[in-house]
């Protein structure tokens, strides 16, 4: 399924939920603006190669555009409209005031050098710099973008307008106003609201038996962190296999072993080697799909063990099983919840730029650890209020407090 029919099914269900008017789900229909370029840049060997590109500007209510920016073959205009109509529904869910935006370049990045990346980053803000700007739109790093990427962006915002800006962009390397704790906020977030999930189940994190997909950024810290709280990894994965131990994975050894070149299931003196989809029906507790889109399928859903799913990628069950699973009754926790530690983080990093403060280890720590307990217990309690899933209601919540903000804009 296309991605904004996805995202348009969920809200859809929201809105009759709340028995929204035809005018007020129009909201949710279509983006403010589309904006698309295509952007040259010179190679290393002197030619020129030109690449699409996007941000979607979806909605505004809450406060200034935020998303990211990607640089994907597969990321096109549904793709990126998609991402952020959804960014503006986990700003919501959050409650940071931020609306939501998502760009794109349909680009392959493992094909370009530093240098050629450096440029097409350029090229993207150059392209958009009119749209963008601390009280206008502020992205982020997001799918093969990082700290080195924003920075570039920063300088070249800086170099157009002709004057210092920091927080018009986020996911900054700290030297250029960047914030302790932004790589790993992600897994941190979904962490903080496993285990207040796991409060309400009187149970917790200690003895926990956690599968986890992905060993990249987000799926690395949210297993070391499962097993600094107590838990056990059984199953660790990345794209090219699985790695089973019902004892439990030794994470950091595995991941040492990855950092080398390796594939985790390599790693056989630390568990038993299966296929990459092994680690959806493993034997587990809580699943934490971390890796891709439209992996948990009405072919699999059937055969899950986990009781819990906790969406730490964008999207990773698809409509189908999220009804098998519900009907099942296996709790998902959404992406626009347990993923929207990254953005609350970057929201963090804007506060201390413009009040040129530079925040503490802790005090990120703390405040993210609130925020993210706080949106749970909101969802929670207005599922369970109204007996709907946790991704009825954080889309419900959300919907709400956009429109409220609508509002109170025009009034
Ligand atoms: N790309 C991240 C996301 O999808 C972070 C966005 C941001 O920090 O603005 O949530």
């Amino acid at each position: 399924m296309a991605a904004f029919d996805y995202f348009k099914q969920n809200v859809q269900k929201a809105a009759d939920l709340l028995k929204l008017s035809e005018e007020e789900r129009s909201t949710f229909m279509t983006p403010d603006r589309v904006l698309s370029a295509t952007l040259e840049i010179t190679r290393d060997d002197g030619s020129t190669s030109s690449y699409p590109a996007y941000r979607v500007q979806f909605n505004n209510a809450r406060g200034p555009y935020k998303g990211g920016i990607r640089f994907h073959p597969d990321a096109d205009q549904d793709e990126v409209s998609a991402l952020a109509a959804m960014m503006a529904i986990k700003c919501a869910v959050v409650d940071i005031p931020f609306g939501g935006a998502k760009g794109g370049v349909t680009v392959d990045p493992k094909e370009l050098s530093k240098g050629e990346l450096d440029r097409l980053g350029r090229a993207y803000v150059r392209a958009f710099a009119d749209n963008l700007g601390p009280d206008t739109d502020v992205p982020a790093p997001d799918v093969y973008t990082n700290p080195a990427i924003m920075a570039v962006m920063l300088d070249e915002y800086e170099t157009i307008m002709g004057a210092k800006a920091p927080a018009m962009i986020t996911g900054k390397p700290l030297e250029h106003g960047g914030i302790l704790g932004r790589d790993t906020a992600t897994a941190d977030g979904a962490i903080y609201v496993l285990e207040a999930l796991l409060e309400d189940q009187h149970r917790s994190m200690e003895g926990i038996e956690v599968a986890v997909q992905g060993a990249g950024n987000a799926g690395a810290q949210a297993a070391r962190l499962v097993q600094s709280h107590g838990g056990k990894v059984v199953a660790l994965a990345d794209s090219h296999g699985t790695l089973l131990n019902e004892a439990g994975i030794d994470i950091d050894a595995v991941l040492k072993e990855k950092a080398s070149g390796k594939s985790v299931h390599d790693a056989v003196a630390h568990g038993t080697p299966a296929n990459a989809d092994a680690v959806i029906e493993s034997a587990c507790d809580v699943l934490i799909p971390a890796a891709l889109e439209e992996v948990i399928t009405a072919k699999n859903a059937g055969s899950l063990m986990a009781t819990v799913v906790l969406e730490v990628a964008n999207g990773p069950v698809t409509p189908e099983a999220d009804a098998l699973l519900t009907a099942r009754a296996i709790g998902v926790v959404p992406d626009v919840l347990a993923n929207a530690g990254g953005v609350t983080v970057s929201y963090f990093e804007w506060l201390q730029n413009r009040s040129d403060e530079v925040w503490t280890h802790e005090r990120v720590t703390e405040r993210l650890k609130q925020t993210m307990r706080d949106a749970y217990r909101d969802v929670a309690d207005f599922a369970h209020e109204r007996g709907i899933t946790l991704r009825e209601a954080a889309y419900a919540l959300a919907l709400t407090r956009i429109l409220t903000a609508s509002k109170e804009v025009v009034s």
